[in-house]
């Protein structure tokens, strides 16, 4: 009879972006087999440097728009980037990667029989007219803008996903994930967390887009992963989407004074223009993920900030000569 063998060959693409360099540490340490895929477009080999001589850790530079023969048991599929400035450098390789990088994904799960997750977004309620947003709600998205091609990108590879599970059974995981941070962001990255801590660190003003009455819900890393580990462990009945974030909502000045507070930092505030189609208010619903997954943010917003905080200092002051 042969041994039971729980450990799994797991792929994760983006696995060397800030999400998916935290899925790596985590699925290493549950014992499974990991292969990182990534271009290193935002992500970055340091990321996951303190992997490299795991011996259950491989690192594969790839294109996800391009086929990928691999033979694994397990897809997370991360790979895209995630902040407006990353996304709308090249809109039209964003819009690829989402689709042509889920079709990819999707027929190498297909070939393999694998269980496939998605990186979904809230980014496809758009500048929701419902609040807080439940997984029911379709959004309000601009076909045309410059958030376009993350978010109908976004929104395709959930159609893929689908069908792919109708036409296929192939076994899908949809999380749709809401403003995330923690370390291992880039520090140039542009999404708000990370911006604000860097000028704070930095003593350069605060950049607040608009007046900052936008709202947004902030998750903390290891709250996040915690709930991609649970939804890939639900049965068959479980599809998705899903939502995951951090119901707390908060103001984008009130996240400014937050990291001022936090940082000690005589930082001022300065208001920029703000960009086209940048949603008003976002806060996820999350009943189905407490119900299916038992699932619920425990990290509090000025509990993480304080990590995050710590984390850039570190990495700020090893960049001063
Ligand atoms: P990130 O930019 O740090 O990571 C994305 C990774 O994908 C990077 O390592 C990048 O190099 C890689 N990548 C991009 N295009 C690729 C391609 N064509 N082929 C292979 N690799 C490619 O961003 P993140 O915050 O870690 O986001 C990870 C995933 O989670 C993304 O799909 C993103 O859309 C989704 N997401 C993140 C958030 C958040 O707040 N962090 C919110 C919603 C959704
Ligand atoms: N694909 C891949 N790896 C595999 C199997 C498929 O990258 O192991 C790609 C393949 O190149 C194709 C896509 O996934 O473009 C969709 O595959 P599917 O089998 O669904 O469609 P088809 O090959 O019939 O177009
Ligand atoms: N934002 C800001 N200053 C910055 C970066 C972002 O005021 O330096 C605002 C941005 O306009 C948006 C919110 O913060 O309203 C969150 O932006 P982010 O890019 O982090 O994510 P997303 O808009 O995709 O939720």
């Amino acid at each position: 009879m042969r041994n039971y063998n729980p450990t799994q060959r797991i792929l994760i693409t983006g696995g060397a972006g800030f999400l998916g360099s935290h899925l790596c540490d985590r699925l290493l340490e549950q014992g499974h087999d990991v292969l990182c895929v990534d271009n290193f477009f935002t992500g970055t080999k340091q990321n996951v440097a303190h992997l490299l001589d795991h011996p259950r850790f491989e690192l594969m530079r790839h294109d996800v728009t391009f086929p990928l023969f691999v033979e694994v048991d397990q897809i997370y599929n991360l790979a895209c980037p995630a902040s407006p400035i990353h996304y709308q450098h090249d809109p039209v390789q964003t819009t690829k990667t989402s689709v042509h990088g889920a079709i990819n994904m999707l027929g190498l799960a297909k070939r393999l029989r694998a269980k496939i997750f998605q990186a979904s977004t809230s980014e496809v309620y758009g500048d929701p007219a419902v609040h807080p947003q439940v997984e029911s709600y379709w959004g309000n998205v601009n076909p045309i803008g410059i958030r376009s091609c993350y978010d109908e990108g976004k929104r395709c590879a959930e159609t893929l996903f689908f069908d792919y599970h109708r036409q296929h059974a192939l076994r899908i995981k949809v999380a749709r994930i809401f403003n995330t941070y923690g370390p291992r962001m880039h520090p140039n990255d542009g999404r708000v967390v990370s911006n604000f801590i860097v000028q704070a660190l930095k003593g350069e003003d605060i950049t607040i887009f608009g007046q900052g009455q936008q709202t947004r819900s902030f998750c903390y890393a290891s709250d996040l992963i915690e709930g991609f580990l649970r939804l890939m462990a639900t049965g068959p009945e479980v599809t998705g989407p899903i939502n995951l974030g951090n119901p707390g909502e908060f103001t984008i000045r009130q996240l400014a004074e937050l990291v001022i507070e936090l940082t000690g930092s005589k930082s001022k505030l300065v208001f920029l223009p703000l960009p086209s189609d940048d949603p008003m208010q976002r806060k996820p619903d999350i009943t189905l993920a407490q119900t299916h997954l038992g699932w619920e943010p425990v990290v509090q917003l000025r509990q993480g900030l304080v990590q995050t905080i710590a984390y850039f200092d570190k990495l700020l002051g090893a960049e001063t000569p």
